[in-house]
């Protein structure tokens, strides 16, 4: 069996070159990495010393420290931009003492199909900072869909601008300590009564992260009167696979209810 080291690295240098160990990992939360197979893993990085847990505000640009916890967003970012949508995502994630243990660089990391933050940033078009063998930021899209920008590198902060928006956030939970089957934002900029920009995202469908595209394209430069419920929902084309739920057509159905209400709601928020 081997033995996994502990690593306490004090500058992002030092983590760097620790990363360059093979199978040495970054331990953020530790909420996912419980249930992991370690058999390959020769050490832990602790990432507690490298003064990665905080949130400010610089030109309008709100900058997230990696080891900022759920619980440390929630309350950080409520002065900051009250009704920003990474807030409502947040609000009912997962339970206390996870909230207080979840970090957001882990859970970028990791992106579950369960994932409450995901969509939120996604839709904020956020960038991801990262470090090691990949240096620089990149946006949240691109470092998802690019596994290699994982490897040996670590991520220090993620990066949005604070705009005014409409958002709505919607979690599809069987009691209210699960994780979602799947979870909805939807983040409008609107002139009065006008949708400038719509952005829609599913995460836990079949694809794991669906942008729908078609949808954002129906709302943008539309009246809120103009808008109906039947045409949100025949441009909800998501599916589910049975992995965690018996019955992809029944989430199928219930996503297209579910986001016309939460564009409703986003809509009436001001
Ligand atoms: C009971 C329970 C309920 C939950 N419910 C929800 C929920 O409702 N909504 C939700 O959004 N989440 C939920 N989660 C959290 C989610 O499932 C993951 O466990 C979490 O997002 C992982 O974050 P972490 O900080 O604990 O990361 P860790 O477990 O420490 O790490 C996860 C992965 O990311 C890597 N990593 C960690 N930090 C970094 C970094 N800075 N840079 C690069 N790589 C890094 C690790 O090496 C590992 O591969 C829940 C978790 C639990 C245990």
């Amino acid at each position: 069996m081997i033995k996994i080291q502990w690593h306490y690295p004090k500058s992002l240098a030092e983590a760097s070159s620790l990363l360059e160990i093979k199978n040495i990992i970054p331990h953020g939360g530790g909420t996912s990495l419980i249930n992991r197979d370690f058999s390959h893993v020769v050490g832990l990085l602790n990432l507690t010393e490298l003064g990665l847990n905080y949130i400010k505000q610089d030109n309008a640009i709100i900058e997230i420290g990696s080891m900022s916890t759920y619980a440390d967003i929630l309350t950080g970012l409520k002065s900051i931009s009250p009704d920003n949508i990474l807030v409502k995502s947040l609000q009912n994630a997962a339970n206390t003492p996870c909230r207080n243990r979840i970090t957001i660089g882990g859970s970028i990391s990791f992106a579950p199909k369960w994932s409450d933050v995901i969509g939120a940033l996604l839709a904020l078009e956020a960038k991801v900072v990262i470090t090691g063998k990949n240096d620089g930021e990149f946006l949240l899209s691109e470092y998802l869909e690019q596994k290699e920008l994982r490897q040996q590198s670590l991520i220090t902060a993620v990066k949005f601008k604070n705009f005014s928006h409409r958002s709505s956030h919607y979690r599809e939970v069987k009691t209210k300590n699960d994780m979602p089957l799947f979870t909805i934002t939807a983040l409008l900029k609107m002139d009065k009564d006008q949708i400038e920009q719509a952005k829609v995202f599913i995460i836990g469908t079949t694809e794991r992260i669906s942008q729908l595209i078609e949808l954002e394209n129906y709302l943008e430069n539309k009246l809120r009167l103009e808008i109906s419920e039947e045409g949100i929902q025949n441009l909800v084309k998501v599916s589910f696979n049975g992995s965690r739920i018996t019955d992809g057509d029944y989430l199928s159905h219930k996503a297209k209810i579910e986001t016309a209400r939460t564009i409703f709601r986003a809509m009436e928020i001001s």
